[in-house]
């Protein structure tokens, strides 16, 4: 299993220009991105965005990986976000492979390696989209972003076409198998004790579904 990809990353851009009602290239190279229309792929993601945290996120497919491993970026400007979050070439293409077809991606029915492996690079795209989404309502913190999105991880999965079994059991596939893993990895940020059922990081609290 491919356990080194990396969720996502924070950049933090001290520009002097204050965050602006609109959103604007938090760096120059993000200008054309965002003047561009969306993709059918790319309204999806932000529709994915809108719900999980009410605001209007734009989301851009770049054209090349930031650097190797990142799946997702986030950038911030004077502490803040910047109403936009950028999804890596390779999280792209698995969030396309699974909207064609989502069982394919389903643990409960994996019975080799191969198929383990694939949904591994699928659930992290997943992920993606919901960590990176927590990034924009301002949390800068990865083991924050990282809990929520895992917690959001199956509303990802439905909106892309996943059943609600399936949806369920790769977020469970994550709790189980990815998130611990970030413990002992050369990035234990992403990691925190109080993510768990009923952890100061639990959104539902009432709940004692968990992680969905
Ligand atoms: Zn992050």
């Amino acid at each position: 299993m491919r356990l080194a990809f990396l969720v996502g990353a924070v950049a933090a851009f001290a520009l002097g220009a204050s965050a602006a009602a609109v959103v604007y290239p938090a760096r120059p190279g993000d200008g054309p991105l965002l003047a561009r229309a969306p993709t059918a792929n790319e309204r999806l993601a932000e529709s994915v965005a809108l719900r999980l945290t009410g605001k209007r996120i734009e989301v851009r497919c770049t054209s090349a990986s930031e650097a190797p491993g990142v799946l997702g970026l986030t950038p911030f400007v004077n502490g803040k976000p910047s109403g936009y979050f950028l999804l890596m070439p390779a999280a792209c293409r698995e969030l396309g492979l699974f909207r064609e077809n989502p069982a394919r991606y389903d643990p409960s029915t994996c019975s080799d390696n191969a198929c383990v492996e694939g949904v591994a690079v699928e659930v992290q795209a997943l992920q993606a989209v919901a960590h990176e989404s927590y990034h924009t309502l301002g949390y800068r913190s990865e083991s924050t972003a990282e809990c929520y999105g895992m917690q959001s991880l199956w509303y990802v999965a439905r909106r892309l076409g996943a059943s609600t079994n399936e949806a369920e059991a790769l977020a469970g596939w994550y709790w189980g198998y990815r998130y611990p893993a970030w413990r002992t990895s050369p990035h234990p940020q992403y990691w925190s004790a109080q993510c768990r059922d009923g952890g100061a990081l639990d959104l539902r609290p009432r709940s004692h579904g968990w992680p969905s």
